[in-house]
């Protein structure tokens, strides 16, 4: 069946293509903000202890995440979902909250893609300067939660070094030093 222009725009938009359902969209022209009503069309939650797929549903809840901006318009996910009985009779967890991993991590405020965007400011500025182009960029996101969400990136593996340089470091040509530490051996800065 063919889609309505704004539907197929807010599905290419959705925080993920799949197992998501848009049922309607609010505009709220005073916040300048957008609130998406989604809900999971996940076919069988499965438990996050056991694995098991139910089809059990025991009881529906509504999460609010908070997604990136289109253009400078805030963005609201209000996100329909269930909460399942496991049909596994030897498991523990009775009933469970359907997770939905690509698009949030259990019991976030915001997507995943908007928390993935916000750590990379976190990342690259450090908590007050993130915070403030955050800001500037409709991310708003306290310092709290920049360095959170710093200290929840994966580093890669890397062999413990055998022989430390250091060094001093120019920020800005004669102005801010710091200090380095460079693997020798591999010629690459820690
Ligand atoms: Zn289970």
């Amino acid at each position: 069946m063919p889609m309505d222009g704004l539907h197929v725009i807010t599905s290419f938009l959705l925080p993920s293509q799949t197992d998501l359902r848009v049922d309607r969209v609010v505009a709220d022209e005073q916040r300048r903000t957008v609130t998406l009503k989604v809900t999971s069309t996940q076919v069988a939650p499965t438990c996050p202890r056991c694995a098991a797929a139910s089809l059990r549903v025991h009881s529906t809840y509504t999460r609010t995440l908070a997604d990136l901006p289109w253009a400078d318009v805030g963005v609201r996910v209000r996100l329909h979902v269930r909460k399942c009985t496991c049909s596994s009779a030897t498991c523990s967890r009775q009933i469970f909250c359907e997770r939905l991993p690509q698009v949030a991590r259990p019991w976030a405020r915001r997507t995943a893609r908007f928390a993935a965007q916000q750590q990379r400011i976190g990342v690259a500025l450090g908590g007050a300067a993130g915070q403030r182009l955050a800001e500037d960029l409709d991310h708003a996101a306290s310092r709290d939660t920049l360095l959170r969400l710093v200290r929840r990136t994966e580093m890669p593996d890397a062999p413990t070094p055998r022989i430390l340089g250091v060094d001093d470091w120019a920020r800005r040509k004669g102005q801010t030093y710091g200090t380095i530490l460079i693997d020798i051996e591999r010629g690459t800065i820690i």
